[in-house]
């Protein structure tokens, strides 16, 4: 069943899309979850099926050919998903959110309808490539140059921990033109494009992971995105969104966690009686329940905010930096209450807890979202 419902009203459409996401979360995700995280690998075929579910192009809008959900839908279904896989859901956010986001909204009118309807019809993700060796959070001191040449640019430079660069066809790259950071749709097949898959992630895994090297890759004039030199302000620009998203995966992973600790809690004895009946696990899930239940309010608030063109770079960044430290205590709790089983693999909470640790890095540390959010404070 596709996630498309275009003859219903918008709340039935809205509960339709959910539901049918719960189900095939429940159904397709969950037996794979643990093999997806075992190899750090998503079968091709699954791209494909996830494709024709509609989740290759959740915020690409209708009339380029994608699903047109609002941020908050979106956040939504990220939520379910990373719930039963966090390496699922990671790929999901990196190719809606930034790769393919940046694309179908900065790309000329020409490249989206000579390029987005074979992306989309591959179900292949796209790659965002903006991190380099020397360092991610200082991105506007990147290395990387795009040098004029002919009737485009020669690229030169390396990108590292590039989600979905071993594989992607087409990657979405940040680089230095004379006129200051720019961001390019390249052509993975392009001549002078080198890629070293990165091996052994914690967690999230399943999407590949790469360090890009161009060297000279020419791009034509025409896969410029957006204005040459607002490459920069286009990825903060993603990055707000990209952070609902990823605060939403925390809200996903932290539910599912506590729910997981609530069932185990009701039937695991100590002293003769179910551990659920003690006040010292009780409490800890009270108080972890609230605090994630705070950070899925904060990530609301951020998306409808996104949804109404209203300013959210703060309240993003926010989001992102509670729900990602709720994910992290909530798994760690789950581990707790599920004893020595939970620090076993094979427990789904042991993989949750590894999982939830991308969250305080990816898309701005938390070091980086609280110079954000001061930053914005004192504005
Ligand atoms: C699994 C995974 C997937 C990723 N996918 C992508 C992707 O698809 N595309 C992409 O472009 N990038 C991707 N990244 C890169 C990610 O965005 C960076 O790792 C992140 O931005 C941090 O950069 P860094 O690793 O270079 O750390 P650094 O920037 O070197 O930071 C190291 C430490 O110093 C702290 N720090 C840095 N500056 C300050 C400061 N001013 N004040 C206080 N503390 C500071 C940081 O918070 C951190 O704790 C991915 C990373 C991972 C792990």
């Amino acid at each position: 069943m596709a996630l498309h419902f275009p003859d219903m009203g918008e709340s039935d459409s809205r509960s339709a899309l959910l539901n049918g996401v719960r189900e095939f979360a429940e159904r397709r995700i969950a037996p794979i979850a643990s093999k997806v995280d075992e190899e750090d690998r998503i079968p091709p075929e699954f791209y494909t099926e996830m494709k024709e579910q509609g989740l290759m192009s959740m915020l690409v809008p209708e009339e380029q050919g994608g699903l047109g959900l609002s941020t908050s839908l979106f956040a939504e279904v990220l939520e379910m998903i990373s719930g039963y896989s966090g390496g699922i859901g990671l790929s999901l956010e990196a190719h809606n959110s930034l790769g393919l986001g940046h694309f179908s909204k900065y790309g000329s009118k020409e490249l989206i309808k000579s390029t987005m309807p074979g992306i989309l019809e591959s179900g292949k993700p796209v790659a965002w490539a903006l991190t380099e060796p020397r360092g991610g959070s200082d991105a506007r001191g990147m290395e990387t140059r795009a040098t004029r040449s002919g009737n485009g640019f020669m690229i030169r430079g390396t990108k590292t921990f590039i989600t979905h660069g071993y594989t992607a066809d087409y990657i979405v790259l940040m680089a230095k033109t004379e006129k200051g950071i720019t961001a390019f749709l390249v052509d993975g097949g392009s001549d002078g494009l080198k890629r070293e898959q990165i091996k052994g992630k914690l967690g999230t895994r399943g999407p590949d992971t790469a360090t890009l090297s161009f060297d000279d890759v020419f791009v034509p004039e025409t896969n410029v995105l957006g204005e040459e030199g607002h490459g920069f302000e286009q990825a903060m620009e993603l990055l707000d969104g990209g952070r609902i998203a990823v605060g939403a995966m925390g809200v996903g992973i932290a539910r599912r966690a506590l729910s997981l600790s609530v069932d185990y809690a009701k039937q695991r004895e100590a002293f003769g009686s179910k551990i659920a009946g003690f006040e010292g696990i009780r409490f800890g899930l009270a108080e972890l329940g609230t605090s994630t239940e705070a950070s899925a309010l904060l990530v609301k608030r951020a998306a409808e905010l996104r949804d109404a063109g209203q300013p959210h770079r703060k309240m993003a960044a926010m989001a992102k930096y509670l729900s990602s430290q709720v994910a992290m205590e909530a798994t760690r709790y789950a581990i707790q209450v599920h004893g020595g089983y939970g620090y076993f693999k094979g427990n789904v909470v042991e993989r949750m807890y590894r999982d939830a640790k991308l969250l305080e890095i990816g898309e701005g540390t938390n070091e980086v979202l609280k110079l954000v959010i001061s930053s914005e404070m004192f504005r």
